[in-house]
């Protein structure tokens, strides 16, 4: 059984004081961690107190990137080693502005993805309906490509530790979210991708969300779909009135 998550990605947004301002609107009003998670993304210098006033409530703060090394000359980066030893246990990866604005691609992706797993850190990774061709034996698949390449050579074991996030790029910022049915078809086909790379067994552990321009109007419908798991939300985690109305929707 796969326990839903609802997410919030602040993206570059509000200071130090204003992320433990709403952290302490929120914390007495989440839904308990067994029957859903609540993971609020933030900017890394925010993460640290947002985490102290977290404390004693069911809020997961989440780091919003890191790196692929855990120390060194890399002036700017983030340990994922360092978030962990900060009590930061979930980090995105691959978010598509990420891809668009710094220029990763795939293959740094699945380095991030590598490392984040090896000290300890759950990635929430992201990823569009981007399709390719697996060829396995003598059958060809469809599979959506950047889940073969964002978790390339993942430990069958580490893969349930992923949490996929899948966002049509065109749906992200834009108050255009896409119709549930299609949703549901594009966290399905992440579901069988991984299945043919994993097997149905882990497949079925993999929560699959997903992202752009959710909202307190379509997120009871979205989480209704089978194989949507939760919702990674930008816009609408902003204000603690509208993020708890989407965590307790
Ligand atoms: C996001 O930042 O991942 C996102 C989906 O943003 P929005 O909800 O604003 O579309």
């Amino acid at each position: 059984m796969r326990s839903p998550i609802v997410a919030g990605n602040w993206k570059m947004n509000k200071t130090v004081e204003e992320a433990v301002d709403f952290v302490n609107q929120i914390k007495d009003h989440l839904p308990d961690p067994s029957v859903q998670e609540t993971v609020l993304a933030a900017p890394t210098i925010a993460l640290v107190p947002m985490v102290k006033a977290a404390q004693g409530s069911p809020l997961k703060i989440a780091a919003e990137n890191c790196y692929y090394k855990d120390a060194g000359a890399y002036t700017g980066e983030t340990s994922p080693t360092t978030l962990y030893s900060a009590n930061i246990h979930h980090v995105i990866l691959g978010h598509s502005e990420r891809r668009r604005l710094f220029n990763e691609n795939d293959q740094m992706i699945n380095l991030k993805v590598h490392a984040a797993l090896a000290a300890g850190l759950c990635p929430i990774v992201c990823c569009d309906d981007t399709m390719g061709r697996r060829v396995a034996g003598k059958k060809v698949h469809w599979v959506v490509s950047r889940i073969l390449a964002d978790l390339h050579d993942l430990k069958a074991a580490d893969v349930e530790k992923v949490t996929i996030a899948y966002e049509p790029s065109w749906a992200i910022g834009t108050g255009e979210s896409m119709d549930p049915a299609q949703a549901e078809e594009g966290c399905y086909l992440i579901r069988q991708t991984i299945a043919d790379m994993y097997g149905d067994e882990i497949a079925d552990n993999v929560r699959i969300l997903y992202g752009g321009s959710v909202n307190t109007s379509n997120i009871n419908r979205l989480m209704a779909s089978e194989d949507i798991d939760g919702v990674l939300a930008g816009g609408a985690s902003l204000d603690p009135d509208t993020f708890l109305n989407l965590v307790n929707h």
